[in-house]
């Protein structure tokens, strides 16, 4: 009952300070424009053309790469395209041109400096064994109030996967600030195993702390209502089949399939529609019995963190000659993935470096350290 009444209260917070926070901090909104039909006459000099379409300097740049005034007076047949290639070129600046215009990047540096500095104390507290069951909830805490509640819905680790394939799909074109915050966040995954996921993700945090809401004092075992821990070729295999999906869509009917289910939109909540309040009031009540049910099930840069997890420097690792095979580490972690790094199965599940595992070996065999992770003595676990 403590746990359930615990839930409510967070999910009702983070709704209402969410609608607080979007209120206070107004954020512009986000849109990919349809695609519009291109006047064009012969004989037309590049500034009539600007004027017939409505389209700005920035946009007009970026379709025929002017560089001084003079070019305005220049003939559009003279840059060689037939109207096909005019209005695609045209279509893509204008999506550029939006995202562009949609974004505070002001805002979007201070959180990326508040990423840094927030996921490398947690990464040194996880080194140095300090991360704990309390400080743990905190810092879930910290990372969905301060990357969700206040600084918004974007940028996400998330978005950036999701919103680069839509872009791409409906107008063949690569906004090339989200992929260097792609390559950030990839980075990060790569640095200490799967972080930005672990503690900087807005959604992934909340989901981790409801989850912990059903935890045992120690946050070694469940609490008072059952776990369970889904099998990692289910998880997996909708996740794949669900980011098939997306580029699929994405590519030949030009729509965003997450649109309506967008967990993220919990911190913008005026944005939700029925039938998205139900999907995400859904995994958020999965949080309590299952560990991270968008992550593991539908998440496309979960499916990327993934992979790239697998060359991950800092990761959870486990010292053989201190060992006991008690597999109490195994039982203390949320998902399947402990299992498979103790026993070191061909396919590892997604590690979130919750550090659970290393406060629940008695012999302080785990760790979160650098480098490739040990194969465990032949019979170790099949005494
Ligand atoms: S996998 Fe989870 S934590 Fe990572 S970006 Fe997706 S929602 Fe966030
Ligand atoms: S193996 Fe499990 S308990 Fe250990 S850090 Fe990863 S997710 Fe947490």
């Amino acid at each position: 009952m403590k746990s359930i009444i615990a839930f409510l209260i967070t999910v009702a917070l983070v709704v209402v300070l969410s609608i607080v926070s979007t209120n206070m901090i107004k954020s512009k909104k986000e849109f990919v424009p349809d695609n519009v039909a291109v006047v064009v006459e012969k004989g037309m000099t590049v500034a009539e053309f600007a004027k017939a379409n409505k389209l700005e300097n920035p946009a007009m740049k970026k379709i025929f790469g002017l560089e001084s005034k003079q070019d305005l007076q220049k003939q559009v047949e003279s840059f060689g395209f037939d109207k096909e290639q005019l209005t695609k070129k045209v279509n893509q600046a204008m999506a550029l041109t939006a995202e562009d215009n949609s974004k505070s990047w002001q805002k979007i540096f201070l959180k990326f400096v508040l990423w840094f500095a927030f996921l490398f104390t947690i990464m040194f507290m996880l080194i140095k064994k300090k991360i704990n069951a309390k400080n743990r909830k905190y810092f879930y805490i910290a990372g969905f109030v301060i990357f969700g509640v206040i600084m918004g819905a974007d940028p996400s680790p998330m978005g950036t996967v999701k919103d680069a394939i839509v872009l791409l799909g409906k107008k063949g074109v690569i906004f090339m600030p989200r992929l260097i915050a792609f390559c950030i966040f990839t980075a990060l995954v790569i640095i200490a195993n799967k972080f930005i996921c672990s503690w900087g993700c807005q959604f992934g945090t909340l989901q981790d702390f409801i989850l912990r809401l059903n935890r045992n004092d120690k946050d070694t075992d469940k609490g008072a209502l059952p776990l369970y821990k889904p099998p990692f070729v289910v998880t997996n295999t909708v996740r794949v089949l669900f980011f098939i999906a997306l580029c699929f869509v994405a590519f030949k009917f030009g729509h965003d399939i997450t649109e309506e289910i967008d967990p993220f939109k919990i911190f913008k909540p005026q944005y939700i529609s029925i039938f998205g309040g139900i999907f995400i009031g859904a995994m958020l009540i999965m949080s309590l019995f299952m560990y991270r049910p968008w992550c593991l099930f539908f998440c496309p840069f979960g499916l990327t963190g993934w992979l790239a997890e697998k060359i991950s420097i800092f990761r959870i690792k486990v010292d053989y000659d201190k060992c006991i095979s008690c597999e109490s580490c195994e039982k203390a972690c949320p998902s399947t993935v402990m299992s498979a790094i103790l026993k070191r199965d061909k396919t590892i599940p997604d590690c979130f470096s919750c550090g659970v595992c290393i406060n629940s070996c008695p012999t302080d065999a785990v760790s979160f350290s650098a480098g490739k992770r040990d194969k465990p003595p032949v019979d170790k676990f099949n005494k």
